[in-house]
């Protein structure tokens, strides 16, 4: 069921008729809930609550507390839709101390779902509960008009959270997405003017690289690719899993080329022909001298004279940072399959980006990207080595990506307080305000990673 918000809180401190339609769908009936029926205001002829006493305001706001404890174990089974489903009914008993969070989750909760309009509706509702207090919204309302390609009004939010002078790591994701927005916005004229789009559904963008020169490959005499990858593991973070995905994601570009490019790993750096390296230093991915150092991996190519019509490249490094940009939090498993062919493709030749977010050769992450492959992407690749000999090896890999789920968008920062009790009443059965200390949340709300730009 959809409920349609309103962006001014409505009048009414709550309506009743939905707590109790909550209760009913609701696995657990909470303890508070039922003190909170208990003790529920009597109803006026309108249906209306009257105005509620500190105690029921207490009751209630422990109900919304531990159903936004639900809502995050329902997150963590991947379990969506119901999750959605209750922050709905949490957002029908605004105004209220979690109305702010409980739009922003169901922000992201749309968001994740793949509603951006949607998810761009609530984190407005939630800045509005937030005065301004937290910037995330900003961010995550610009992230989902990046999702919608909608470059102009990213730009508009990113432009507005700066103006509000946000923290450091805020600030240079928005400095950054504005820098690339503008580069990409520029090749995209560019190729716009030779009237390639490169955006046709089911093709591939090969033609959109060659409008600004970024298509390059290996000549044939270079296969097998001689690929050294470093001892990494005195690199803080470094996971030794890092590597058996990369050298899945070896394979996956093999297949992809229809196996004219192939590899082989070598012992040393002398007989490389592709230098890999992990580290946990952003200074090493700065993709320009100055520039924030905020991409999440980095591959250089040298080229030397021409293949036919591409640059032939004669050896590529790739750097590969094992933490997010603007913290030390490592990466999954999928995000660093995600990055890591990303990375092995501009290393391949495919040295621009693709104008599609679905493709993992889009200039950022985005929610319609899988760590994998798009058929675009392989397109692309097998279009540049066609003319090439296929070899007899072949890929095989075991490994299944996974849905890799939302990069990008900042869960609102948001570890609820439990409800302070109110000033003891004067009152009667002393209390259901003990049981305040049954409410800690078993753990802290999960919160996303920040949009990661790969290049
Ligand atoms: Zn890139």
């Amino acid at each position: 069921m959809h409920r349609q918000l309103k962006l001014a809180p409505p009048k009414s401190p709550f309506i009743l008729g939905s707590v109790m339609a909550l209760a009913l769908t609701l696995p657990a009936v909470s303890q508070p809930y039922q003190n909170y029926q208990q003790n529920q205001p009597s109803m006026p002829a309108n249906g209306i609550p009257a105005n509620l006493t500190p105690q029921q305001k207490y009751l209630r706001d422990v109900f919304i507390f531990k159903k936004l404890g639900l809502v995050d174990e329902l997150e963590k089974q991947g379990k969506r839709v119901q999750a959605r489903a209750i922050l709905e009914e949490l957002a029908t008993l605004d105004p209220n101390p979690y109305s702010a969070d409980v739009h922003g989750l169901l922000g992201l909760a749309c968001y994740k779902l793949g509603n951006n309009p949607e998810a761009i509706k609530h984190y407005q509702i939630s800045l509005q509960y937030e005065k301004g207090k937290k910037l995330d919204g900003y961010w995550n309302i610009a992230l989902a008009y990046m999702t919608m390609s909608d470059y102009e009004n990213a730009t508009l939010w990113c432009k507005k959270l700066l103006a509000k002078n946000p923290p450091s790591d805020l600030r240079r994701q928005a400095e950054r997405f504005l820098n690339e927005a503008d580069e990409e916005r520029n090749i995209r004229q560019d190729a716009l003017n030779q009237g390639i789009t490169g955006a046709e559904p089911g093709g591939d963008y090969l033609a959109f690289l060659q409008s600004t020169k970024e298509a390059n490959r290996w000549p044939q005499a270079k296969m097998p690719l001689k690929v050294f990858i470093e001892d990494d593991r005195h690199v803080p973070g470094f996971r030794k899993e890092f590597v058996s995905i990369f050298l899945n994601c070896l394979e996956v570009w093999t297949k992809a080329s229809g196996n004219r490019i192939t590899f082989q790993l070598v012992s040393g750096l002398d007989q490389a022909d592709i230098h890999v390296i992990y580290t946990a230093n952003v200074d090493d991915i700065a993709r320009k001298p100055g520039m924030a150092p905020l991409e999440q991996g980095l591959a250089t190519i040298a080229t030397r004279g021409f293949d036919g019509p591409y640059g032939a490249i004669e050896e590529a490094k790739i750097q590969l940072l094992v933490h997010k940009p603007s913290s030390n939090k490592g990466l999954t498993d999928d995000e660093m399959k995600g990055v890591s062919l990303h990375e092995i493709g501009h290393a391949l030749g495919l040295s621009g980006h693709s104008p599609n977010d679905a493709d993992i050769m889009h200039f950022m992450m985005s929610f319609r990207q899988l760590p994998a492959l798009t058929r675009r992407d392989k397109l692309t690749i097998s279009r540049i080595y066609q003319d090439m000999p296929a070899t007899s090896q072949t890929a095989s890999s075991n490994y299944q990506p996974s849905d890799m789920g939302v990069a990008g968008h900042l869960q609102p920062q948001f570890t609820p307080q439990q409800p302070p009790a109110p000033e003891q009443p004067q009152l009667q059965q002393q209390p259901q305000y003990q049981q305040s200390n049954q409410f800690q949340p078993s753990q802290q709300y999960q919160y996303q990673q920040p949009n990661q730009y790969q290049h």
